[in-house]
């Protein structure tokens, strides 16, 4: 690919033939036909129906931060919400942040206005995009608790949906695979001093610190198995700091894998198969990851019947 023929962005916001590594908290190499770096909705909202009219493949992400490529290289256009300027409004009672706006960015501006949102969330390296889309949680809170609506852009048209028109359960809503791109989200909010608020994020940042390694991962790969966190079942097996080259089970939280500079893609699904089929042979439990997969068949975001 050349250029993208007819893209009404600027030059400095398309990179063709380009390496998604520093868009994934992973931080592996694979390269994909080009990436897209939209500064405003209305520039996300160009981008996408482009990729839709002329029939491109491409995929919506917001950090990265729960994302493995599968492939050296992949035939997507990849679109990130990352450098979307950042848009909270507060009216009526509610909060709006824009898809790309980071959850810590979110909770920051609600603190300072004494609102309390989302602190629960407070530390996860995501964007409200990506966090809605999957329903992240983290402590007992998960994104759709205080979600009122979000905006989406569904066959090329800006669209509301209510809470009660999505569905949802823990880590699973029924955006992933419809094709709507999140444009943002409203979220109602307690009134709550900034000094309490400050206190819940530093709780929150202390249980994340002790619990979670730092480093290159995409936080936990495999969902909890009937309650039981998947990681105390890794752990169990006797599987911390297993190694494929530079991919490592983290010593602190079995259920990441760290990348510890040079793991390739490929050293970390081995290593996600390796603990697949221990587990398999040992427990006869089948995991289900919550990383998801970049480079299967059919995940792409041009889902739907475009109409122009
Ligand atoms: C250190 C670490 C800790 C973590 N801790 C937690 C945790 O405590 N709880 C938890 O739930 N998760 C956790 N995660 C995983 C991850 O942060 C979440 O899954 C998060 O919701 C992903 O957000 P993102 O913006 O990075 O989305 P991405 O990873 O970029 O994308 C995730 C999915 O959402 C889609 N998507 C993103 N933005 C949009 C959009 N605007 N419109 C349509 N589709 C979109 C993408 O196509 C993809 O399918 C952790 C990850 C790391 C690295």
């Amino acid at each position: 690919m050349c250029k993208l023929q007819g893209l009404n962005l600027s030059d400095d916001k398309v990179f063709l033939n380009a390496n998604l590594k520093d868009y994934l908290t992973f931080k592996v190499d694979s390269m994909v036909k080009a990436i897209i770096e939209p500064t405003s909705v209305k520039e996300l909202i160009i981008a996408v129906k482009y990729c839709n009219e002329n029939n491109y493949d491409y995929k919506v992400i917001g950090n990265g931060s729960n994302i493995l490529p599968i492939k050296s290289s992949l035939n997507l256009i990849v679109i990130t919400t990352k450098k979307i300027c950042k848009q909270a409004k507060k009216h009526k009672g509610l909060v709006t942040f824009s898809a790309g706006t980071y959850i810590c960015e979110a909770v920051l501006w609600c603190k300072n206005k004494g609102l309390s949102i989302l602190e629960k969330l407070y530390g996860l390296p995501a964007t409200i995009g990506g966090a809605v889309v999957m329903n992240a949680g983290a402590f007992g809170g998960e994104i759709f608790d205080k979600l009122v609506s979000i905006k989406v852009l569904e066959n090329g048209k800006v669209k509301t949906l209510k809470k009660s028109q999505m569905k949802y359960s823990h880590h699973n809503t029924s955006l992933i695979g419809s094709g709507q791109i999140v444009l943002s989200a409203t979220f109602s909010f307690e009134k709550c001093s900034k000094a309490e608020i400050e206190q819940a994020i530093k709780d929150v940042l202390a249980k994340r610190r002790a619990k979670q390694p730092k480093g290159y991962s995409a936080g936990s790969v495999f969902k909890c198995v009937d309650n039981i966190p998947a990681g105390k079942i890794i752990e169990d097996a006797g599987l911390k700091g297993t190694k494929v080259n530079d991919a490592v089970i983290s010593t602190k939280h079995a259920n990441f894998i760290l990348n510890n500079g040079n793991a390739t893609y490929k050293d970390i699904k081995i290593l996600i198969e390796l603990v697949e089929s221990y587990i398999k042979k040992v427990y006869n439990i089948e995991l289900k990851r919550e990383i998801e997969y970049l480079g299967e068949q059919d995940d792409s975001n041009r889902r739907l019947p475009y109409s122009h």
